[in-house]
């Protein structure tokens, strides 16, 4: 039976509506269920705004969590990944210009060992550990077999007042348990009966953790539960002691959240990561937010991120880190702190430290850069003669007829006629026509090494003589994708991004 307190959210439901900078939190969901557990978080639903940006294709819920006014996005249906996040949270920025609070809230896989004892339902919390930001980016880095994983891209941290709440929450909890999270999520459950089947907490015995080296069992696109082809043979699975205290509870974990465009279903890497980098929880969306949209990443845990198939505990564990981040939206006050867009514009003002510009320099660097251009012959003078005075080279000159040929002169001949020498010599003669112009060439070597014949080779090259010839340019680098590690191939799959 509807209550009577639902009833008149209900009919207040449809007359609220505010301006989109009335909104201060922005909150992203990766899937339908997150989405669907945040919502049922609201404390009161609004009407959409009417002044969104133009061109937004977001979904929005809006309303009101505690004293805050909450924008709720997710990701289109069938998209998954950073980049789609990172699309969906400039979105948002564009069209609530005010919001001061992101949050990234749903389910992930959890990453248990025998330092944390994780369980399905938990929650892990993005923590800075060990110098890296909360979220570890491990598609931006190098695995190779019998050597530690090594990170190659630099996130940002939470911002500083969702920090300062986390640790305020945990005291919290550590002083007086989990009874308020508990009754959070009691109260979403029971303001909305129609979820509670699928949201509600699944039964302890199907929270089953295999060992590391067993798989489950493909066979076609119909492959059964673990309840059926895994089951619960002691020989399989994790022995683990049975939480006496707060079984009905989650837990809150932090610490470092590990991110990917792929989907984490490898028991040993997960074994490997977690022991390497303490990670606690694989994800898919937080590394494509960091930079762009500073906030706090919580995950619900719904599987361990291993080959297993069970959907039992996605609801809950959804509704578990919606729970989290309201009580951590209660213990943020309404007062004035800058916008995300303004943190944002002052992370990527900093101008890059001389030690960063040489970094990055040394990084577009590679061996061979200029070999093809310093092995070709120099030309006889004569040799270029024709071409000088050839109307397509004094088109190519002249700056009015640029509409004509876009900046490009082609030359074509046979293999060996010389193009490679008239090309070296050509720039060199145009630097006395065109005084202050600055020549940077790229000769590809179909006979080098791959950053010599690659346009990513192409790229870093001119890249780096464009930098080298004008050194303002390199005070306006963002650098805040810039990924620290001396292996300079990985860096530049950001630049190829
Ligand atoms: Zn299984």
């Amino acid at each position: 039976m509807e209550s009577a307190s639902s009833r008149k959210r209900k009919q207040a439901d449809i007359r609220i509506q505010k301006r989109s900078d009335e909104y201060t939190v922005g909150w992203i969901c990766a899937i339908c269920t997150e989405y669907t557990a945040a919502q049922a978080a609201l404390d009161e639903e609004h009407e959409r705004p009417d002044d969104m940006a133009p061109g937004d294709h977001n979904d929005y819920t809006v309303g009101r969590m505690g004293k805050h006014n909450v924008v709720i996005s997710v990701l289109p249906d069938g998209e998954y990944g950073t980049d789609s996040a990172a699309l969906v949270a400039s979105n948002m920025l564009h069209s609530f210009a005010n919001i001061k609070v992101g949050l990234m809230v749903g389910v992930g896989g959890g990453a248990p060992s025998e330092k944390r004892d994780i369980r399905l339902g938990d929650i892990v919390v993005s923590a800075s550990r060990e110098g890296h930001s909360g979220i570890l980016q491990y598609d931006f880095g190098k695995m190779v077999q019998g050597e530690p994983f090594q990170l190659t891209r630099v996130l940002n941290q939470s911002p500083r007042i969702l920090r300062a709440a986390v640790n305020g929450l945990e005291s919290q909890y550590q002083r007086k348990g989990y009874d308020q999270l508990r009754r959070i999520i009691d109260d979403i459950l029971q303001s909305n009966p129609k979820l509670q089947r699928k949201f509600g907490r699944p039964d302890v015995t199907s929270d089953r953790l295999y060992r590391s080296e067993i798989i489950h069992p493909t066979d076609g696109i119909n492959t059964p539960d673990c309840s059926v082809s895994c089951g619960d043979d002691p020989s399989k699975l994790t022995t683990r002691p049975r939480r006496v205290a707060d079984e009905s509870s989650p837990v809150v974990h932090y610490g470092l959240i590990a991110s990917a465009n792929t989907l984490m279903k490898d028991a040993v890497l997960r074994d490997k990561l977690a022991l390497e980098k303490n990670i606690l929880c694989f994800e898919m969306e937080a590394a494509g937010l960091m930079n762009q949209f500073p906030c706090l990443v919580v995950r619900g845990i719904c599987d361990y991120s291993d080959s297993h198939k069970n959907k039992q505990w996605q609801g809950y564990a959804a509704i578990a880190a919606a729970a989290y981040a309201k009580d951590i939206l209660h213990r943020i006050p309404l007062k004035d702190i800058g916008t995300l867009q303004r943190v944002i514009r002052e992370e990527k003002a900093q101008i890059p430290s001389d030690e960063q510009k040489q970094e990055l320099l040394k990084s577009l660097k590679f061996d061979q850069h200029k070999d093809r251009h310093d092995n070709i012959k120099a030309a006889h003078p004569d040799t270029c003669k024709w071409l000088q005075e050839s109307v397509e080279y004094l088109d190519w000159l002249n700056p009015d007829k640029i509409r004509d040929h876009h900046g490009f002169l082609w030359i074509k001949g046979k293999p060996g006629a010389g193009k490679s020498t008239i090309m070296k010599s050509a720039p060199l003669t145009a630097r006395k026509d065109m005084r202050k112009r600055i020549i940077i060439s790229f000769f590809f070597n179909a006979r080098g090494d791959s950053l010599e014949k690659s346009t990513i080779g192409m790229y870093r090259s001119l890249l780096l003589q464009l930098l080298q010839h004008i050194p303002a340019l390199q005070d306006k680098l963002d650098l805040s994708d810039f990924i620290k590690n001396h292996d300079t191939d990985y860096r530049w799959h950001i630049a190829s991004h």
